[in-house]
């Protein structure tokens, strides 16, 4: 999926996290920094001449970088770490989900291999899926909000 599609699925799905220890306004300022960081980290790292590579597109991974991530974005802010490296490790999972509905993807580890593993094979730029999670994630936050 686009960046900004991640990102904002990233504040919904951080924002659910945050929730479960802290306060809405709270939980959503915290949300949009993981996302923010996180999103753009594992997109960066995580490819190679173009292409997605285990490095942060393998669950195991992507949690720990996200949870890594969060802890000390946690601590920086003086917001409680365990929460947000719970929220950080959703965020990265949840750019997973994404990427496992486009063409090439996420990787799943079998035994010493990877492989390639997609619930759908959309384009990553595909503007009814974009606008499908964006849509979706506006009315998980405007639910949570209210
Ligand atoms: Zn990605």
């Amino acid at each position: 999926m686009l960046l900004k599609t991640h990102v904002i699925f990233g504040v919904a799905v951080g924002f659910l996290a945050m929730r479960l220890g802290a306060p809405p306004a709270a939980s959503l300022a915290a949300a949009a920094v993981l996302s923010a960081l996180i999103n753009p980290a594992m997109d960066y790292l995580g490819h190679e001449s173009g292409r997605r590579v285990p490095r942060t597109h393998e669950p195991m991974h992507a949690a720990a970088l996200g949870a890594a991530a969060g802890a000390a974005a946690g601590l920086a802010l003086g917001l409680h770490a365990a929460y947000c490296a719970l929220a950080g490790a959703a965020v990265s999972l949840s750019h997973l989900l994404l990427d496992a509905f486009t063409e090439h993807g996420i990787y799943v580890r079998r035994g010493w291999r990877y492989r390639r593993f997609a619930l759908a094979h959309l384009r990553y730029n595909d503007p009814a899926a974009n606008g499908l999670a964006a849509a979706i994630s506006l009315l998980v936050l405007a639910a949570g909000l209210l």
